[in-house]
């Protein structure tokens, strides 16, 4: 069965009011220019931490340009989660997945589940899974088992992947080289990693995912770098939310929590990295993230 594109929210420009005094000709004009329209590729709406305030997070978000937000899959429990809070509505998808993190509880029983939920018209990627050697919270094992079993998967349903990997390149890119060429596409999310890691998976035409990480001064530095060798149609935005609060964000919430309306100064700096006009860069990747999270 074919589900037809759900059509994001259109951005709502917001009507100044129009006071005596904007109508004096001495005074500037007070209308602002509508900002970007971006898709938030990787957001844990989920997340406890935006429980009480999830709508309005949306809402700002909506306001603020990022008028599609792809809600992460990161067990099966936020999975089934990511796929309540996205179905009907406007402006909101779904993974489905199981991160490394969470690796040694796929059995059987739960890939069942991630392959029910897959199938519904607001699932629009198998993940996030893949490899996680830096913190090795489940044994590399099974991590590798259950990124082999969702890669097959996504192949079996003809979906793409949202891919997570930190200090894992070399078994990663073994595991997902074996699979890519019955993968319809592959995104690196959060990409952080070195000019030959990016190369790598460019040549296995993977898309990557930027996230705040590209403004710390500190660590993001090499990243601003290498961002210009991703070619445009491979590369999409995300806030990580409510992780990855981007480091020089002024003013900074006073929680340091991330949000998908913060999304545009992520925007700001790939296009500072590649010295493109913001607007060319904010349409690009929307372009890229349709196109990428559209089922066939
Ligand atoms: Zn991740």
């Amino acid at each position: 069965m074919k589900h037809p594109m759900k059509h994001p929210i259109t951005t709502p420009i917001t009507t100044p009011i129009t006071t005596h005094r904007d109508r004096e000709p001495s005074m500037h004009p007070r209308s602002q220019p509508a900002p970007h329209e971006l898709w938030d590729i990787g957001i844990n709406l989920g997340h406890a931490r935006f429980a009480r305030d999830r709508d309005q997070v949306v809402a700002r978000a909506h306001a603020a340009g990022v008028h599609t937000l792809v809600i992460t899959g990161t067990s099966v429990r936020a999975s089934r989660e990511a796929a309540a809070l996205a179905r009907g509505r406007d402006g909101l998808l779904a993974t489905a997945g199981v991160h490394p993190h969470d690796a040694r509880h796929l059995d059987d029983a739960a890939l069942a589940e991630l392959a029910a939920l897959a199938r519904a018209p607001e699932v629009r990627a198998i993940g996030e899974c893949g490899l996680d050697f830096n913190r090795d919270f489940s044994p590399r094992p099974d991590q590798e088992r259950a990124f082999r079993q969702q890669l097959e998967l996504a192949a079996s349903l003809g979906l793409p992947v949202f891919l997570h990997e930190r200090d894992a390149h070399e078994r990663f890119l073994a595991i997902l080289g074996g699979l890519r060429a019955r993968l319809p596409a592959a995104v690196v999310h959060c990409f952080t990693g070195t000019r030959a890691e990016l190369d790598a998976y460019l040549a296995i035409d993977c898309h990557i995912g930027i996230t705040g990480w590209i403004c710390d001064e500190r660590r993001g530095h090499h990243l601003a770098e290498l961002v210009s060798r991703v070619p445009r149609d491979r590369l999409m935005l995300e806030t990580d939310g409510p992780f990855l609060l981007p480091r020089d964000l002024r003013p900074r919430p006073a929680d340091g929590r991330n949000e998908p309306a913060f999304l545009p100064h992520v925007l700001a700096a790939v296009a500072r990295a590649t010295g493109r006009p913001a607007a060319e860069v904010a349409a690009d990747t929307t372009a890229t993230a349709a196109r990428f999270f559209t089922r066939g």
